[in-house]
């Protein structure tokens, strides 16, 4: 009997180990870099999915779950309309939208900008064109224009414009951009095409996407959303004793600067010092820089808040 159980414990520690050992390959292969870019992509095909006609799951799922009506198209969705009444008061009512952006607002709260950097198909089709240019046509904004002053100041305009009847969320909106892009051009249906819309297309898309160094000029200067997410992202970071944010290693950083030459949203610098500094304003959370750093310096993290984050000042 003795022989039978103590046989059974070396199986039971044997195929233990095996599953340790498997679960370790795994996640070393999902660690890697061209993995990572993979999970990356998947994650705005899931976005897309979810958020987008003709398969817009998030909608099926709240229309079922709360038993709203809820239309297909990114409108039943909106985040901006919402984001543009946060000081007129109507953002306290109880629709698809001001709940989806509920829900946005939160997990910025406790694990950042995660939308923008892993679920946004809108900000992720410039990223990606741009990949098609060659560095030497693509223009760095921030190196002639105050990025910061531009993305709050417009943001301001933006929630004050509720309060004037103007309707900058529709008009400027590169997320029903995109819808219009994919669900009805391609179809012939470009009736609701209007000079705004053609002014975002030409701003989304050519001048501060595909000749943009890191594509996100857009998302850096004109999403409300983003805006809005980066502010909670920070105000999380200093309140919550455990927060979700991005690590910079600096015993590891050896101030190659190689993460600043991959960020979309040129969200990183290296300081006098010669450390990385992320800037809390403008990260995305996509993680580009992680992989790229050959130090591996540069993580994901939730944990304990150590330290005065790094929020630069403009
Ligand atoms: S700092 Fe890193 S995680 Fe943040 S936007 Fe830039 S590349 Fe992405
Ligand atoms: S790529 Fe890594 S080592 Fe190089 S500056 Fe960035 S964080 Fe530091």
């Amino acid at each position: 009997m003795q022989r039978v159980i103590k046989t059974m414990i070396e199986n039971f520690k044997r195929k233990t180990h095996c599953f340790i050992q498997l679960m370790e390959y795994c996640r070393k292969t999902l660690d890697r870099p061209a993995s990572r870019s993979i999970k990356r992509l998947l994650g705005y095909v899931l976005g897309f999915l979810l958020f987008y006609a003709p398969f817009a799951l998030f909608h099926r799922a709240a229309a079922c779950l709360l038993n709203i009506e809820s239309n297909l198209t990114i409108h039943s969705f909106c985040l901006r309309v919402p984001t543009a009444h946060l000081l007129d008061g109507k953002i306290f009512q109880l629709n698809l939208p001001v709940i989806s952006l509920f829900l946005l607002s939160l997990s910025a709260f406790f694990l950042g900008p995660i939308f923008c950097g892993k679920l946004c198909p809108a900000g992720a089709l410039t990223e990606y064109l741009s990949m098609l240019v060659p560095e030497k046509y693509k223009i760095s904004w921030a190196d002639h224009i105050p990025v910061l002053h531009v993305r709050y100041g417009f943001f301001l305009g933006f929630i004050l414009s509720s309060f004037l009847g103007g309707h900058l969320a529709c008009a400027y909106c590169n997320f029903y951009t995109f819808d219009l892009l994919i669900n009805y051009i391609p179809f012939g249906q470009i009736t609701a095409f209007s000079s705004s819309m053609l002014l975002t297309l030409i701003l989304w898309i050519l001048i501060l996407g595909v000749f943009t160094k890191g594509g996100r000029g857009y998302c850096s200067f004109f999403c409300p959303v983003g805006t809005l997410q980066n502010i909670i992202y920070i105000l999380g970071s200093r309140i919550l004793p455990i927060h979700g944010r991005l690590s910079i290693i600096r015993t590891r950083c050896n101030g190659c600067g190689l993460c600043l030459l991959k960020c979309p949203m040129n969200a990183m610098s290296v300081n006098d010092n010669g450390i990385a500094e992320q800037n809390m304003h403008l990260c995305i959370l996509c993680m580009n820089c992680a992989d790229k750093c050959p130090s591996k310096a540069i993580r994901y993290t939730i944990g304990k808040n150590e330290g005065q984050p790094d929020v630069q000042k403009f």
